[in-house]
């Protein structure tokens, strides 16, 4: 599972949870992005420190034996592209059938992705309903059905761009995100005004 984690919050973990479960998969790998090419130009500037993002992401899924954080992205250097992060986690498990998590949202966009029609062929890509995100009749139409399932998880209407814009107002994030992230977040003063 892919994503920026600015920060990880439950829509994630749950996401990344149902699809376990549905596909018996022996272990989701939450991938954060190094720079992600499509928030290059986010309005407010850069997107927190990769080892901010990469730490919140361990303390939230420390506890689950299936759950593991891969480093590949944030350690290559550029920016990051998907195909870039399948053909890395395929070299280290050569014998694994991949499955790639998204939302809705992000698997909309996914015809735009560099190589798109190469990912296909690396992984199975799983596309989770998220709140707000309907996936457009175009979408659902060209991609190829055999190697995209979409699923309905729980439907949790949180986002980390959300999350951000409360602890930059003093409002609360307690049980959008995980408690240790809560408190990472404290201890770091991140998404104050004058990031750290
Ligand atoms: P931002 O607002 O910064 O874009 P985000 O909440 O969308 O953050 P990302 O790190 O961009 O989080 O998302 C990583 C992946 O998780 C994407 O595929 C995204 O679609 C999916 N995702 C994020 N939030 C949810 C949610 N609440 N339900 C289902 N999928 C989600
Ligand atoms: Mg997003």
């Amino acid at each position: 599972m892919g994503g920026t984690f600015d920060p990880i919050h439950h829509g994630h973990l749950v996401a990344a949870s149902e699809v376990q479960a549905w596909f018996d998969l022996d272990e989701v790998v939450f991938v954060p992005t190094g720079r992600p090419w499509q928030k290059l130009d986010r309005p407010g500037g850069e997107v927190s420190q990769a080892e901010h993002r990469y730490l919140m992401t361990v303390v939230a899924t420390a506890a689950n034996p299936r759950f593991q954080v891969s480093r590949v992205d944030i350690d290559r250097e550029g920016p990051t592209y998907t195909i870039d992060t399948l053909q890395d986690l395929a070299a280290q498990h050569p014998d694994a059938d991949l499955f790639f998590i998204t939302g809705a949202d992000a698997l909309a966009e996914i015809f735009s992705w560099r190589d798109a029609g190469r990912l296909f062929e690396l992984a199975h890509f799983v596309g989770c309903t998220r709140p707000g995100a309907d996936l457009p009749a175009t979408t659902v139409e060209a991609i190829p059905h055999d190697r995209v399932t979409l699923l309905e998880v729980p439907a949790l209407a949180i986002s980390s761009t959300d999350c951000r814009e409360r602890q930059r107002t003093g409002r609360p994030v307690w049980y959008l995100v995980p408690d240790g992230v809560v408190q990472y977040i404290h201890k770091h003063r991140l998404y104050t005004e004058a990031p750290s």
